[in-house]
């Protein structure tokens, strides 16, 4: 249960015959939720005429019945969830950015982070560029806009303006004719391509959502490819695939993603279980009953089980409305919310040495009161067992793990850590087994091993745009 925030998920569809494509782009943003709970929206395009509406808030607070009912019949749609990496948390920064130029209407929804934002933007506004919000994506759309000036189709536009971006973009984006889906050289997020039984064209960021609306996953959209699908069929242009090298998040697989996606041909669960597999191998231990902390230490602790043939066990039940809206207890230390939202099985866990698998300790303190729930349960041992390495470093690419100052692996050691978080012993999973999860060695671990694929910018904080440009001054690196 990482103390970590996904990033956001982004869907979009293209259809030859005009129809209720409010409900559909919900659906598969409903499959999408994971990757953000702090805003959602949908636009619709009915021959040009764009509908939005986008709010704070899950699906099911921004949307009901009456609300996809207000949507047109339409060819094209394109929606979001979203976690702010950039920019804060408010209306402006909402998604899809919906604007007008020169030559027509563009809805645009982004998951990743621009690695450059900072200088794209302050040279845009010293060009005299005018900003709603301040999350990067209006960057995008920004110069998406102004290259469409020069060139002959938004299709090309798009090309021109992936020359000036750096770092994670997974987009879809929509014309008053076309659908585009792009993605980053590197590849950070997931985006792929599936086609519903009418011959409809879907984008979504994970498989799952394909699944969600009927659709057939036909492919992965490739880093640096650009999809244009329209009345004249689909068109891909690979310009600027193979310019990077491919550094999907590896990540996605161990905590962001969903289980019963498929990512860049690989499912995440069994990505999931191949990293318990590994730490059942290198850290074995005797115990009584392997078990998972929920939702996305349960794959994992399923591989550990197969590996050791130490029996998994149900030992917490996750409270499935403990949400956003949720009021958290806060600073009152008497509730935490670790408490309210798990609860162990005391019947399995009492009197036993558990295994315990999480997929990251990030500051700790969420461990240690996993670690105390079972302890109160009457767990006689608690061997803790991570699928994924220790977090040493931020990340630039979309999530927000955080400054080295708040990673607990950044000032201990591990038996420390095993102290602090009260565990009996404390496995990780080692840095050089990462690619087994995956079978290849073409992903990004900068957060695990300080090996950025891409310059890191000079100053990442999040709001680092709510500043007046003449105090906007870059603060160094992360610490
Ligand atoms: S730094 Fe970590 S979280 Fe960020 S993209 Fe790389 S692997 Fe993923």
């Amino acid at each position: 249960m990482a103390e970590l925030h996904e990033e956001c998920g982004v869907f979009g569809v293209y259809v030859p015959q005009r129809q209720n494509l409010g409900s559909l782009t919900y659906y598969g943003l409903f499959a999408l939720q994971h990757r953000g709970q702090e805003s959602c929206g949908i636009v619709v395009n009915d021959d040009g005429l764009f509908t939005v509406h986008k709010d704070l808030g899950l699906l099911t607070d921004v949307f009901d019945r009456e609300e996809l009912d207000k949507f047109p019949q339409g060819t094209i749609s394109v929606g979001h969830v979203r976690y702010g990496t950039t920019g804060g948390t408010n209306r402006a920064n909402t998604q899809p950015i919906v604007i007008n130029h020169m030559k027509g209407k563009m809805a645009l929804a982004h998951n990743g982070n621009l690695s450059n934002a900072l200088a794209l933007r302050t040279k845009l506004e010293l060009g005299g560029a005018l900003f709603h919000g301040t999350s990067d994506t209006e960057i995008i759309a920004y110069i998406v806009a102004q290259q469409r000036l020069k060139t002959p189709s938004i299709e090309q536009a798009v090309s021109n303006a992936m020359d000036f971006l750096e770092g994670a973009y997974s987009v879809v984006l929509m014309s008053a004719a076309k659908l585009i889906a792009l993605r980053d050289p590197n590849g950070f997020r997931p985006l792929c391509m599936g086609k519903l039984p009418d011959g409809g064209i879907v984008f979504a960021s994970e498989s799952c959502a394909l699944a969600a609306v009927g659709a057939r996953f036909a492919r992965d959209v490739e880093p640096g490819e650009i999809i244009t699908v329209d009345e004249t069929g689909i068109r891909s242009d690979r310009s600027h695939c193979g310019t990077r090298s491919r550094t999907m998040c590896i990540f996605e697989y161990i905590y962001f993603a969903r289980p019963d996606s498929v990512l860049d041909g690989v499912g995440v669960h069994e990505a999931r279980k191949r990293a318990g597999r590994i730490l059942a191998k290198r850290h074995p231990v005797e115990a009584d009953l392997v078990v998972g902390v929920p939702d996305s230490g349960l794959d994992a602790a399923l591989g550990y089980s197969e590996e050791s043939g130490i029996p998994f066990g149900q030992g917490f039940l996750k409270n499935r409305y403990v949400g956003r809206t949720f009021i958290s207890p806060g600073q009152d230390n008497r509730v935490d919310l670790v408490r309210q939202k798990l609860s162990p099985i005391v019947s399995e866990v009492r009197g036993k040495r558990i295994v315990l698998i999480d997929d990251s300790i990030v500051r700790g303190t969420t461990s240690g009161q996993i670690v105390g729930l079972l302890r109160e349960a009457g767990a006689k041992e608690i061997h803790m067992r991570i699928s994924a390495p220790p977090f040493r470093n931020p990340c630039y690419y979309g999530t927000d793990i955080d400054s080295r100052e708040h990673l607990i692996a950044c000032r201990h050691s591990v038996p420390e850590i095993a102290r602090i978080i009260g565990t009996d012993t404390l496995g990780y999973l080692p840095m050089e087994d990462l690619k087994e999860l995956i079978g290849c060695s073409d992903y990004c671990d900068a957060c695990f091993s300080g090996n950025y694929p891409t310059e890191i910018p000079e100053s990442f904080e999040k709001d680092h745009f709510e500043a007046p440009l003449s105090r906007r001054k870059p603060k160094g690196e992360r610490k």
